[in-house]
């Protein structure tokens, strides 16, 4: 058996391939390495069935002969976070949408068995019920979000007209060893255990009551699996904990001081997944509790050495552009 992991040097991609070199499988990951990184599998760099492409898969033409005689397909490839999309809109309709189309027809191409879509839990925006499930209104509030969502509807077209065997899998709050650690402003935990490292207070938004669905990556990973196992198709499952955690719990999980910063707008108070289906149809249960993930990742704390650490001053230049663009109102000024 074959797999292709697009964007398989990424956080969550990278624990993927793991998994699936676990399980026997030969796998391609492309990866244009824009915010993957080779040292995320580089524990991995023996193993026979292994082999790393740079592509962007966007670029048709490079990236569609590397899905032949592919049996799997898990199209992680996207460019992630808040802020940059909302700066950069194009790269991301580029990256998350054009991307995805591309992969969807290589895919098709090669006559894949199984096609699995990475979606994301930000197309509920902020939701009218919790737990919220896949039936909940479809509310992007910020270009990432939309791109997403848009990568999520050209898959399940193209089940509904080529026939693809596809699914969608909409990831609550992804947390792990190996986050990302780039240059922006990004998921809470790369944040937080780089100012833990640093000595400095965390920077906790509003009073920090606000709760997440965190799901922790190995978790993932075995959703992504069991999607590709399941005869399910043209349908999209929450994946989530179920179980949502303050970030006051975090900060008390991690320990030490915090400071606090303005909420942003747009933001959910609280993300909840409704995972009864992917229970239901998958077969899928989330192992790894909160207190553990946590645990894990202290125990990975070297990780974030590098990483940008980040303090109110800093974190309120860098979400500028989401506070102009998003507050209420402010889509009306010139
Ligand atoms: N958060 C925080 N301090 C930070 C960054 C995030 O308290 O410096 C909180 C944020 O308010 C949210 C949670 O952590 O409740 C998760 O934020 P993240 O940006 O990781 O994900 P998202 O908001 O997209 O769910």
């Amino acid at each position: 058996m074959k797999a292709v992991v697009t964007g398989g040097a990424g956080f969550i991609g990278s624990h993927l391939v793991e998994r699936l070199l676990k399980e026997g499988l030969k796998v391609t990951v492309l990866d244009d390495f824009s915010t993957g990184r080779p040292e995320n599998l580089a524990h991995l760099k023996d193993s026979p069935g292994l082999r790393l492409v740079r592509a962007d898969v966007a670029d048709h033409a490079a990236a569609a002969p590397h899905f032949q005689g592919a049996d799997w397909v898990f199209h992680l490839a996207a460019l992630a976070d808040i802020v940059p999309s909302i700066e950069r809109p194009m790269d991301y309709f580029r990256a998350n949408v054009v991307g995805t189309q591309s992969v969807l027809e290589a895919a098709r191409a090669a006559g894949v068995k199984r096609f699995v879509y990475a979606a994301s839990s930000s197309c509920y925006g902020i939701p009218d019920s919790y737990p919220t499930p896949e039936t909940a209104p479809i509310r992007p509030q910020y270009p990432y979000a939309l791109t997403k969502r848009l990568g999520e509807e050209l898959v399940l077209h193209w089940v509904q007209v080529y026939g693809l065997p596809a699914m969608s899998l909409r990831f609550f709050n992804v947390y792990g060893p190996r986050s990302r650690t780039s240059g922006t402003y990004g998921a809470v935990f790369g944040v937080f255990l780089a100012q833990k490292l640093a000595g400095q207070p965390f920077t906790v938004v509003g009073d920090g009551t606000q709760t997440r669905d965190f799901t922790f990556v190995a978790d993932v990973a075995e959703a992504l699996l069991c999607a590709a196992r399941s005869s399910a198709r043209g349908e999209a499952f929450n994946v989530g904990s179920g179980r949502p955690q303050s970030i006051k719990r975090l900060v008390e999980l991690l320990g030490g001081p915090a400071v606090h910063i303005p909420k942003r707008p747009g933001e959910p108070d609280c993300t909840s997944a409704d995972i009864s289906q992917i229970r239901r149809v998958l077969g899928w249960e989330p192992r790894v509790g909160f207190e553990e993930g946590v645990r894990r990742m202290l125990e990975n704390i070297d990780y974030w050495k590098a990483a940008p650490v980040w303090t109110p001053e800093k974190i309120a230049r860098a979400t500028q552009a989401w506070f102009d663009c998003l507050a209420p109102g402010a889509q009306r000024k010139p």
